[in-house]
């Protein structure tokens, strides 16, 4: 029988928990240690940490401390590892946990995190879906069945301190240009909500006041959020300590390229079964800066899609030049509005947009002044017919039930 090697209880706040951990420090002791060519299982909190809870208000949503995240379960030391290694990790399979079969999707407020399409969607909102097997549904978005395409949002090794101190004086000093803006351009280290797994006493507190925060992918993965990157890859990370330090936390039972709505894809606690193997000297024999991996063998065979274009013009008609950002959000806004026709709601098209394994591609960077990127929705995850025709579209959804929203009190 495989081991699991990290366990979680989600009746308990994963700060108790001395495996799991929420910042980046080389310092943070490994939680276990493995041989290469072992498999093994680790359980996950979901990122929020049991924060966001399965019933019909947002007010979670809209109160949630995001200086708090991502709690992710680790770092798993590796015998052998040094720097300048690759740490191959095969995930050989990823599930949710038995007493928690359901996700979230959400938008943050504006004024607490905010997301992709903020200005459209200022308040909080959330969506909870249900996990039948390998197929997922919402109560509060009908008329969409879709199967998942389970991965871990954020996946990495720990950073040597040259490159922690890299991250924080890059973010820092980005901060800086733009102080007062809502969301925040990045985010600095906070001490007072960091998590440091087995750390005590005054190295715990040192670590805890530079530990890089977990929101942004950076050139060790981390919180990258690929809906490919699923059950069934090989991914090649870079190493960078002795050991190499892997974490992973932040599963997803699906997603949507982008992962737009950013509270989050739809979110879940589970756990990973995963092998890892060394390539001694991987990084300089392939020129590896960031990871690279193999998709799965297996993934929800969706064919038919309706694709939505969008260029580098903003919804106010602004002009920008070859903005792959700007082109996609107009793509999926035009999908939207599209949704709205059969009688979704603007949040529950977003929200179908965030979960379904929805494509995005960057289709055109050279035709200047306009990048045109595309979003492709499968039409087979639908209960009825959304293609265009003569007759027009047909309102399927009948706007009784819509998306819990919770208006911002601050
Ligand atoms: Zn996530």
């Amino acid at each position: 029988m495989t081991d699991t090697l990290i366990k979680v209880d989600l009746t308990q706040s994963p700060t108790e928990n001395e495996m799991i951990h929420n910042r980046w420090h080389p310092d943070i002791p490994m939680a276990c240690w493995v041989n290469p060519g072992d498999d093994f299982i680790l359980e996950t909190f979901d990122w929020t940490g049991g924060f966001i809870q399965n019933n019909d208000s947002a007010d979670d949503v809209r109160d949630i401390d995001l200086s708090t995240v991502h709690y992710l379960s680790g770092p798993v030391g590796v015998k052998g590892a040094e720097p300048g290694d690759l740490l191959v990790v095969d995930l050989l399979d990823i599930g949710a946990k038995q007493d928690s079969l359901w996700g979230f999707n959400g938008f943050f407020s504006k004024k607490n995190g905010g997301g992709f399409l903020t200005d459209h969607f200022p308040e909080a909102q959330k969506s909870i879906w249900d996990f039948k097997g390998m197929f997922t549904s919402s109560r509060h978005v009908p008329g969409v069945n879709f199967a998942g395409l389970i991965h871990p949002g954020l996946i990495g090794c720990l950073p040597d301190k040259p490159m922690l101190d890299t991250w924080n004086k890059r973010e820092i000093d980005f901060i800086a240009t733009d102080p007062e803006r809502v969301p925040g351009l990045a985010n600095p280290p906070f001490a007072a909500t960091a998590h440091m797994g087995k750390m005590t006493g005054e190295a715990r507190a040192k670590a805890a006041a530079e530990g890089a925060r977990t929101v942004p992918p950076r050139e060790h993965g981390g919180n990258c959020d690929i809906k490919d990157l699923s059950r069934g890859s090989k991914v090649f990370f870079p190493v960078y300590v002795d050991g190499a330090g892997l974490s992973v936390g932040d599963l997803h039972f699906s997603q949507g390229d982008g992962e737009i709505t950013f509270c989050g894809a739809i979110e879940m606690a589970g756990w990973v079964h995963m092998k890892v193997s060394l390539i001694k000297g991987g990084m300089a024999k392939y020129g590896i800066k960031n990871p690279i991996f193999k998709p799965s063998p297996i993934t929800p065979s969706y064919n038919d899609y309706l694709i939505f274009e969008g260029i580098s013009v903003d919804e106010a008609g602004k002009q920008y030049y070859l903005d792959v950002h700007i082109a996609y959000r107009q793509a999926c806004l035009n999908a939207i509005e599209y949704l709205k026709k059969f009688g979704y709601s603007g949040a529950q098209a977003y929200s179908i947009l965030g979960t379904a394994p929805v494509q995005g591609h960057i289709s055109g960077v050279v035709d200047v002044p306009n990048a045109c990127a595309t979003l492709w929705l499968p039409t087979q995850i639908f209960d009825f017919d959304i293609n265009p025709n003569a007759a027009g579209p047909t309102k399927m959804i009948d706007g009784s039930i819509d998306m819990p929203l919770s208006h911002d009190l601050r």
